[in-house]
C-alpha cells in the first residue's frame, strides 16, 4: 500500500492548459433552488432593475441565474488567474504520518497570493465586471482583511477606485493588513464610522462597539448607492461569489482525476460559504445528478454557529437592515460574536445555496472550539510547513478528527479539505493561544435568542 501511495506526489499541479476555462454554477443542478433574495420593503423577489443601484449588471445576471451550468471565464480574468493559479493540490503525507492514520489526506492550498486567501478568485471577477461597466470604483467591507486585500489587488490591476470599510476590531488589531490595502491604492475606514448615516446610528445605539461584518456591509452599501459611479461588491455569501470560487473545486477535481483519486470526505471551513461552495461545487454536482456520493462537511466556529444552531429563515445580510433579505441559516443580523473570538468566520448568516443544500440533507456541519482549532493549526504548521489562517484551521481540525476516526476504525478513507489561506497577519491570535489567553466562549441559548429576535417576522417566515 505504501508503494501505491508513493506514486502520488506531494503536490499535484495542473498545467495552464489543464486549468478550467469555465466556472460551474452548482444551482443549475439543484432540484430545490436556493430561495431568491427579497426586497425588504415589498417582500417580493428582487429584480435585476432593483439590484442595479447596488451591484454591477453582469454580476446581477450571474446572481439571478440558477439554470446556466457553465460560464466562460473572461480572458482578462484568466490572464491574472495564471499569475497565481493553478493552486497546488497537496498530499499531507507528513501530517498523516504524525497522526498515524491510514487515511489519505489532500488539501487544496489557496494561500499562494498576496491576499493570502482564495478571495482573489472572486475579487478579480468582480473588479473586472465593474471596470467593463465603466464604473469609477467599488465599495466593500472587510473583516479579517483578506477580502479587502484581495479587492485592493484586483482594483489596482483593473485601475478602479476601492473604498474598504474594515471591522473596527480588525482595523486596530491588524495594522499591517490595513497598510497592505493602502499599498494597493485602497482607502480604508474603520467601521462603524461617522462617515455614513448608518455608521453614526450604530455608534449611537451601541457606543464602544468593536464592529461586525454586518455593520461594515451597511456602511459600504450606503456609500455605493449614494455616490455616482460606485457599486458595492461582497466577498462571500452571494451566489456569484460561489460561482467564481468554483475554480477551486474544478481544479481540485481535475488534479484528483489525473491520479484517479476519489475523495470520500470533503471538508471546508464556512464563514459565508464561498470557499466551501467553490470547493464542493463539482463534487456536489455529481451528487445532485446521482452520479457519485460524497460526505461533505462544513466546519464553523462554536462561537458563531450559523449552521449548527442557527435558524433557516429570511434575514438581513447586514446589521443596518438595508440589504436584501436572504433565506439562509442565520443567527440574526444583530448577532455580534464575542470579541475574544479570534478565528474569523464571524458572519451571522450563510450562503443561501449552501443553506438549501444543508437543509436538504446533502451536506453536514460541525462546530469546533477555537483553542482546538489553534492546536490543529500548530500541528499542521509543524508537519506540513504552511502557517495556516485561523479560518482555514477550522477545516484542518475537522480533517484531523476524521483522520483520527480512521485510525481507530482502520479505514483508509480519502479526505480532501480546503486550506483557504495563510495566517501571517493573524499572529495576535496565535500569540493569545501561545500565552494561554485564548478561551472558548460559546454563546448561550439566551445569547442566541437575542439574535433570533431580530429576524424579520412576516407570513411564511416563522422561525
Ligand atoms: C474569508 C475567508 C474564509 C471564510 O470565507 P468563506 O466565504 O466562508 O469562504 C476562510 N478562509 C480564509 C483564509 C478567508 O480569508
Amino acid at each position: 500500500m505504501a508503494d501505491m501511495n508513493k506514486k502520488i506526489p506531494y503536490k499535484i499541479y495542473l498545467t495552464e492548459d489543464e486549468m478550467p476555462k469555465q466556472w460551474y454554477n452548482l444551482r443549475a443542478d439543484m432540484k430545490n433552488k436556493p430561495a431568491p433574495l427579497l426586497n425588504p420593503g415589498t417582500l417580493k423577489p428582487l429584480t435585476a432593475e432593483e439590484l442595479a443601484p447596488i451591484f454591477c449588471d453582469e454580476l446581477i445576471a450571474q446572481e439571478l441565474d440558477d439554470t446556466t451550468a457553465y460560464f466562460d471565464i473572461p480572458e482578462e480574468i484568466f490572464e491574472y488567474y495564471k499569475t497565481y493559479r493553478p493552486a497546488p493540490l497537496m498530499r499531507a503525507y507528513n501530517l498523516e504520518k504524525a497522526l498515524g492514520t491510514p487515511a489519505k489526506i489532500y488539501y487544496k492550498f489557496e494561500g499562494n497570493n498576496t491576499s493570502g486567501s482564495h478571495k482573489l478568485n472572486s475579487a478579480l471577477a468582480q473588479a473586472y465586471y465593474a471596470k467593463k461597466q465603466g464604473l469609477k470604483g467599488v465599495t466593500t467591507e472587510t473583516g479579517a482583511g483578506q477580502w479587502g486585500t484581495a479587492l485592493s489587488m484586483a482594483c489596482a490591476y483593473f485601475d478602479l477606485d476601492c473604498k474598504v470599510y474594515m471591522v473596527k476590531v480588525s482595523y486596530e488589531q491588524k495594522p499591517f493588513r490595513r497598510e497592505v490595502m493602502k499599498t494597493y491604492g485602497a482607502s480604508v475606514t474603520p467601521s462603524p464610522s461617522t462617515t455614513t448615516a448608518i455608521g453614526r446610528k450604530i455608534l449611537e445605539d451601541h457606543p464602544g462597539t468593536t464592529g461586525s461584518l454586518g455593520c461594515a456591509i451597511s456602511e459600504a452599501v450606503e456609500v455605493a448607492t449614494t455616490q455616482e459611479g460606485y457599486r458595492y461588491v461582497l466577498g462571500s455569501v452571494l451566489n456569484q461569489v460561489l460561482l467564481h470560487q468554483s475554480i477551486i473545486g474544478l481544479e481540485a477535481k481535475a488534479a484528483l482525476d489525473k491520479y484517479e483519486i476519489t475523495p470520500d470526505i470533503i471538508i471546508g471551513c464556512a464563514g459565508g460559504g464561498s470557499n466551501l461552495g467553490g470547493l464542493i461545487a463539482p463534487f456536489m454536482g455529481e451528487k445532485l445528478r446521482g452520479e457519485k456520493d460524497y460526505r461533505i462537511i462544513a466546519v464553523e466556529p462554536a462561537s458563531c454557529p450559523s449552521f449548527t444552531r442557527g435558524k433557516f429563515a429570511y434575514d438581513f445580510c447586514d446589521t443596518g437592515m438595508i440589504c436584501p433579505l436572504a433565506k439562509m441559516y442565520t443567527l440574526g443580523s444583530g448577532f455580534i460574536p464575542s470579541p475574544n473570538h479570534a478565528g474569523g468566520l464571524r458572519f451571522h448568516g450563510m450562503s443561501s445555496t449552501l443553506s438549501q443544500l444543508y437543509h436538504d440533507g446533502l451536506m453536514e456541519a460541525v462546530s469546533v472550539e477555537q483553542t482546538s482549532v489553534f492546536e490543529a493549526a500548530e500541528q499542521f504548521a509543524r508537519t506540513e510547513g504552511i502557517l495556516p489562517a485561523p479560518e482555514s484551521s477550522h477545516a484542518i481540525r475537522a480533517a484531523i478528527d476524521e483522520a483520527l476516526k480512521c485510525k481507530e476504525s482502520g479505514e483508509e478513507k480519502t479526505i480532501l479539505f480546503g486550506l483557504t489561506g495563510t495566517g501571517y497577519f493573524d499572529m495576535v491570535a496565535y500569540e493569545k493561544f501561545h500565552d494561554g489567553e485564548m478561551s472558548d466562549y460559546i454563546p448561550t441559548d439566551e445569547d442566541l435568542a437575542a439574535g433570533f429576535a431580530g429576524i424579520p417576522k412576516f407570513p411564511g417566515n416563522e422561525i
